[in-house]
């Protein structure tokens, strides 16, 4: 008996993350699922009348890249509002901000972001050079990494923001000589003015997710965690996921409020309880342990050095007190959410792997896969815990180098001991860890081939001249394709169908536009994604394929 044939057959040389057959040279797809994977004439014998041949020889198949931690709301709405990404520095920043003030006249406030630390001096621009830009009303543009916001006169007074105004315990508002506001609020004295922002419209809402998404797939990618998921984003992807527009799987990681206790969770299981659409999980709770370290707020086992290369007086934040951590973690995990914390100093790090020790304690083991992101700095002592614990390493390889802002901001601050701790990939792998990779988008770029170059080479993407930064921990190329594929799928729990090319498993895949594992083939950063499809169907395609 024949076989039913294959919707869709693609001769390519196909990666398939699964260990069992890392390589073939085509791949079947009925009904949105992997039908086969083989040689081309397995392929070939798996084809009917009605089966679409796509022949793509040159080119490689891998599972669709997903993205462990990503935050598509607020990249898309970067996109709507005055999108500083990819400006080149102050100058640049002044045209796009005037441009834009000019171009938008009815809006009360000026919104958007996306400007570089290491493009100011201290990595804190004046407020005086935004009142001269926007003068006629508030203004608040977060930085790159959204850890601070770059703030307008008008904007301080409107929030009540004076000289003698304190800090927030979990935040810093930055002061000039003069001791008064500069116009630069860190962490979570951003909230002083966010607060008083304008709620965003759920059609602007969606219409940023969508933005986002298109971009995403662009890239390859088919499914992710976004990182912040609160009561407005949720509403968005409901919304999407309901009439079919969410075209990528989601897990949507809840936001913990830290201002609160315990008496959140049952809120969050209700918000959990809400999402019943497919593709859309709302299974995880992001808990922000600390800040990063260019503002020292990350936090220090030991003391952030100061001008002198001593000790200073900083060790940075702990948003949550540790033994407060604790039993929110064990509450958590006892009501099957997936934790996934924010940690980049060591201690933070060490404090998220205590926490997760404690609810095992308590609860025993489980599959809930928490998982703990950035991890910058790592005390040597603490890689082991990730696989005893059962805690996946999700890191955001693009960071691992010594770039402009590493150099300018953390070299001094770390001292060499601690730099040479930084981001360390292949001691995790060593050690037994499972690895997930995430961009972090639009802190820094969503694009995997990038991300997974920088993993390899521990340099710059746009600065190959740089140092590595502690090379030992480079990665190879099936490690960066296993971390972006299958293991973001695990801590996605999509990893029984998803995450490698496995008959039966859906058929989320991307296409490169070369094969970077060929002899004397460009590296990996050289190439492109050409196709991305979601259940056997695209969901991206470049022009100039013939698809
Ligand atoms: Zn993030």
């Amino acid at each position: 008996m024949t076989p039913e044939p294959a919707d869709l057959a693609i001769l390519s040389a196909v990666y398939t993350v699964d260990a069992r057959r890392p390589w073939a040279e085509g791949v079947a797809v009925r009904d949105g699922r992997i039908l086969a994977v083989g040689t081309a004439d397995e392929i070939d014998g798996l084809t009917g009348p009605g089966t679409r041949k796509v022949d793509l020889r040159g080119r490689m198949v891998v599972p669709g890249f997903q993205d462990a931690h990503v935050h598509p709301p607020h990249a898309g709405l970067e996109r709507l509002r005055c999108d500083l990404n990819d400006a080149g520095g102050p100058e640049e920043y002044a045209r796009l901000i005037r441009e834009y003030v000019a171009a938008h006249p009815d809006e009360s406030w000026v919104l958007g972001g996306g400007w570089a630390l290491d493009h100011f001096p201290g990595g804190t621009p004046h407020r005086t050079v935004l009142d001269a830009l926007a003068p006629d009303r508030p203004a608040f543009l977060t930085n790159r990494d959204g850890h601070g916001a770059w703030v307008n006169s008008r904007a301080l007074q409107m929030a009540g923001i004076r000289r003698d105004t304190p800090d927030p315990p979990d935040g810093r508002i930055e002061r000039d000589v003069d001791g008064e506001p500069a116009g630069m609020l860190h962490e979570g004295a951003m909230d002083l003015v966010e607060r008083l922002i304008p709620p965003v419209s759920a059609d602007q809402m969606q219409r940023a997710l969508l933005i986002a998404q298109d971009h995403l797939h662009s890239l390859g990618i088919t499914a992710w965690q976004d990182a912040i998921v609160e009561a407005d984003t949720l509403a968005a992807y409901r919304a999407l996921a309901g009439d079919g527009r969410l075209t990528a799987r989601v897990v949507a990681a809840l936001w913990w409020e830290r201002d609160r206790g315990q008496e959140q969770v049952e809120d969050l299981i209700q918000r959990r309880a809400s999402v019943t659409e497919d593709r859309l999980r709302a299974t995880s709770v992001k808990i922000m342990q600390d800040g990063i370290v260019e503002n020292f707020t990350a936090g220090m086992l030991q003391p952030y050095l100061d001008g002198s290369g001593g000790p200073g007086e900083r060790r940075g934040l702990s948003f949550v007190e540790p033994e407060t951590l604790n039993q929110c973690v064990t509450r958590l995990d006892a009501e099957g959410f997936q934790v996934h914390f924010h940690a980049i100093g060591d201690r933070a790090v060490r404090e998220a792997l205590d926490a997760v020790e404690a609810a095992r304690k308590v609860n025993g083991p489980n599959d809930h896969r928490h998982h703990v992101a950035h991890l910058q700095v790592v005390h040597p002592d603490d890689i082991p815990r990730f696989s005893t614990l059962g805690v996946v390493a999700n890191c955001q390889p693009y960071w691992a180098c010594l770039d402009a802002q590493m150099r300018e901001l953390n070299v001094e601050s770390l001292g060499p001991e601690r730099v040479g701790h930084q981001y360390p990939f292949a001691s995790f792998k060593g050690a037994g860890a499972r690895l997930a990779f995430g961009s972090d988008w639009s802190v820094s770029t969503a694009n995997p081939l990038h991300e997974i170059a920088v993993a390899m080479t521990r340099v710059p993407f746009d600065e190959p001249d740089v140092e590595p930064l502690v090379p030992g921990e480079r990665l190879d190329l099936d490690a960066c394709l296993e971390a972006f594929t299958l293991g973001s799928a695990f801590v996605n729990h999509l990893d029984d169908v998803t995450g490698s090319i496995t008959p039966g498993k859906l058929a989320d895949l991307a296409v490169l536009d070369s094969n970077p594992f060929a002899k004397d083939a460009e590296p990996i950063g050289g190439a492109r994604v050409v196709l991305t499809m979601v259940n056997g169907q695209a969901v991206y395609a470049d022009p100039k394929v013939s698809w």
